[in-house]
């Protein structure tokens, strides 16, 4: 409805504007006409010169024979004037005066109109910059929009897997907005706000919507950076009409997301707009402080940097409670793509279990967007049921993107086939490594193979045997391109083997006490220009380095120079196949 009117306005005010122009345009058409003294009329009346005359009081306009428009003031009553018109047979127009002042003023308006409406548009949007309690349509008015109040999706507890711990501290938050007087009368004070803060999509807010769905409140969403504009002092006034709005829904949820946009320390530089961010941060300060005790409304803000919050925001009264979120771990994944796949028709044989085991480091948001791709793979695959095998594919291409069509030369493909199968040999014959999931030579991205394998729980904290046996592993594939095709023709294809095992080493020696000749000293932080590392002490950490992955090197050389017919088997076959399972390679080379 507002947008109407304004938009009406809008146009009212164009077309006012453009008959106001027309108008002026209009008078400026007046310099053809002449203003001639009154003799001068009279003797061109009585020479024939004059044809035609209207008289509007004692002003006549009139029109010569040759076309020639004048106008002249009488200057008395000339008694005279009609019957000497009348007898030079000029035709006579009259007008009534009344019209004539009526005219002139409506002349005076339209010709001033052009200039009015420039004057009040500028005031107009002067007024829509500055925002404040009268301002114009809607420009310092919150963002925030009303989710879930009446129509949308009522979003519980149980639409949210896993983060048991954020949920039983936010259901805290819940009891506070569902039984207000119960606190209220112990004389408690409610929470006023609560920070919840962890990597981008591990639910921060779908947790924010379940508490407002568990309390059946209204659930206010806004984004930190709906506060920010170009004009000084909109974020404020925004921040104000959102909190005007949610008090006369109280008891509700203001959500704010990515609080860092408006919310980063004061004076760091961070988050731009200087300024006009300071003055929202501070209003936000302001309207959380100016709640009423127990008003019922709650601030739930979400962040993944929380690192480079104001401390104001996080003090006591403020965002006091704070919620951390973290990466879904092994039994959270399960459950997360449990929860997702029922919205999908799929294999109920599929292990969940074995794709959440495949998944570290995916959130919440990358499972449901890979049981989603899943289902689009078995779309265009013309599928009525979504199978592991769509689920695997969804998250290779997740994993490590899309198959490439290139073909690889037969030379590239029999490098690459004895490359894969060196880690996946080094990996079997490893005590401490993880078991292989499937090895392929199918390109995707960058990588022309990979072997895959599957931790069999989210680790923690790994042991140093672990560490070197990664580093073997990662050294098998170069280590078999140098056994089979010879020193001069390894290729560039281990670079980023190298660059894993040249991270974990540096890591063991430089940060987590594992190089005897060494210690237990982090050299990590020693970059910086106060360093107090003496030169031999970082000679030292690359010796210590390269000591590690040569000896890992060796191991692995030794192995596969030891087991050269398996190397031979398992990349024929690889070379034949493309692709295959871990247990598919236990049992060729009679390992199962
Ligand atoms: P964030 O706000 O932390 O970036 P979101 O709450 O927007 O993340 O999560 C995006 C999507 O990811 C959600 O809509 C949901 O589908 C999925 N998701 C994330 N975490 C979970 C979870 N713990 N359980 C179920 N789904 C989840």
């Amino acid at each position: 409805m507002l947008n109407k009117n304004k938009s009406l306005i809008l146009w009212i005010s164009i077309i006012m504007l453009a008959v106001g122009f027309a108008n002026m345009f209009k008078y400026s058409d007046s310099s053809n006409v002449r203003t001639v003294y009154f003799s001068e009329f009279v003797s061109s009346t009585e020479r024939g010169l004059v044809s035609a005359v209207k008289l509007y009081g004692n002003h006549i306009y009139g029109d010569m024979k040759n076309g020639q428009k004048f106008l002249t003031i009488v200057p008395y009553q000339d008694k005279d004037l009609v019957s000497r018109l009348l007898s030079n047979k000029v035709h006579i127009q009259v007008s009534d005066v009344r019209e004539n002042s009526l005219i002139t003023w409506i002349s005076i308006i339209l010709s001033w109109l052009p200039s009015l409406l420039i004057i009040g548009m500028m005031m107009y949007s002067m007024k829509k910059m500055q925002g404040g309690p009268g301002k114009a349509v809607g420009f310092g008015k919150s963002k925030a929009k009303l989710v879930d109040f009446f129509n949308n999706k009522k979003v519980t507890f149980n639409d949210v897997a896993g983060s048991d711990e954020a949920k039983e501290e936010l259901s805290e938050i819940v009891d506070f907005l569902k039984n207000k007087q119960k606190f209220s009368e112990l004389g408690a004070r409610i929470p006023k706000g609560v920070l919840l803060s962890g990597p981008p999509g591990t639910g921060k807010t779908l947790l924010a919507r379940s508490v407002a769905g568990e309390a059946n409140v209204p659930f206010f969403a806004v984004s930190g950076s709906d506060f920010i504009e170009m004009f000084a002092g909109v974020g404020a006034s925004r921040v104000r009409d959102m909190f005007e709005q949610a008090k006369k829904q109280a008891p509700c949820i203001i959500f704010i997301d990515e609080i860092d946009a408006l919310g980063a320390k004061r004076g760091s530089g961070l988050g731009g707009g200087y300024e006009e961010r300071e003055q929202t941060l501070n209003q936000l300060l302001v309207e959380m402080d100016g709640f009423e005790l127990n008003e019922g409304v709650i601030v739930l803000a979400a962040t993944n940097r929380s690192g480079i919050l104001d401390p104001a925001l996080l003090r006591a009264g403020r965002f006091d409670r704070r919620v951390a979120l973290s990466l879904p771990r092994l039994n959270e994944r399960e459950q997360i793509l449990k929860l997702h796949v029922k919205s999908i028709k799929f294999d109920e044989a599929i292990s969940l279990s074995k794709i959440a085991r495949g998944t570290p480091g995916f959130s919440g948001a990358d499972l449901s967007n890979l049981i989603n791709e899943a289902a689009l793979l078995a779309g265009r695959r013309n599928k009525k049921i979504v199978s592991e095998e769509d689920l695997e594919e969804a998250k290779d291409k997740l994993l490590m993107g899309n198959k490439v069509k290139s073909k690889l030369t037969d030379a590239e493909k029999k490098l690459t086939a004895y490359h894969e199968a060196g880690h996946a040999i080094v990996a079997l014959h490893s005590d401490n490594y993880y078991p292989i999931h499937k090895a392929t030579i199918i390109p995707r991205g960058h990588a022309l193979g990979v072997v895959v394998s599957l931790p069999e729980d989210d680790e923690m904290s790994v042991n140093k045997a672990k560490l070197l046996d990664q580093i073997t592993v990662a050294m098998g594939g170069l280590a078999a391109e140098k056994i089979i095709f010879g020193e001069d023709y390894v290729t560039t294809g281990a670079s980023s083997d190298i660059q894993k095992a040249t991270d974990i080493a540096r890591n063991m020696v430089s940060k987590w006490g594992m190089s005897s000749k060494i210690g237990y000293v982090n050299y990590t932080y020693s970059d910086d220009r106060y360093s107090s590392t003496s030169d031999d002490t970082y000679k030292n950490i690359d010796i210590a380095v390269r000591d590690i992955i040569d000896k890992c090197f060796a191991t692995a050389y030794n192995l596969l120079s030891m087991h050269k017919d398996i190397l031979h088997t398992l990349a024929r076959k690889l070379i034949e196949v493309e692709e295959m399972s871990g247990d598919e390679i236990k049992q060729l080379l009679g390992m199962a």
